[in-house]
């Protein structure tokens, strides 16, 4: 499972679904763009991106243990929240314990910490079994008619 999975269940279950099966427009998609600008002009000077198994990491730090996520957003979600929640829970499986993250908005100059606590992954784990659910359906879940959707890559298949 991704980050961009998780992301995505929040977002839309349609999206989570078109994603997984390889309906992959998100080359087509300004916002997408934008965004890995941002995260690679952040943190430019850093050995950055770091990849294990499905996840890639903005950045992690070895010696303060925290991963950083870079967002373009210029506001606050939950889904950018469990995404770290679950980069933390991954590496927790591979060992690696006192793992915490940091959020860095920088259109917003903000930074946010996150945990991933008792309760947290316990509603990762329902969390990720939804998701199962969701990418194994025989077809795509309902548009959803959100304000979004007009940034979303897949407006057109969605509506057009
Ligand atoms: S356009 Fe809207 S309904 Fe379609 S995948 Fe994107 S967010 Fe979901």
């Amino acid at each position: 499972m991704t980050g961009t999975q998780i992301n995505y269940y929040f977002l839309c279950h349609r999206k989570l679904w078109l994603f997984t099966n390889k309906i992959d427009m998100e080359q087509n998609s300004d916002v997408v763009s934008m965004g890995k600008f941002i995260s690679e002009s952040t943190y430019k000077r850093e050995d950055h991106e770091i990849k294990i198994d499905d996840i890639v990491l903005d950045f992690y730090d070895g010696k303060t243990k925290i991963i950083h996520e870079v967002k373009k957003s210029d506001k606050m979600e939950e889904l950018h929240l469990w995404q770290v929640k679950y980069y933390i829970s991954v590496l927790e499986e591979k060992g690696i314990d006192g793992v915490t993250g940091e959020i860095d908005y920088p259109k917003l100059r903000q930074k946010i910490k996150v945990e991933l606590t008792p309760n947290d992954k316990t509603e990762l784990s329902r969390i990720k079994d939804d998701i199962q659910k969701i990418i194994n359906l025989n077809t795509p879940p309902d548009i959803i008619n959100k304000p979004f959707c007009k940034s979303c890559s897949y407006y057109d298949l969605c509506y057009v």
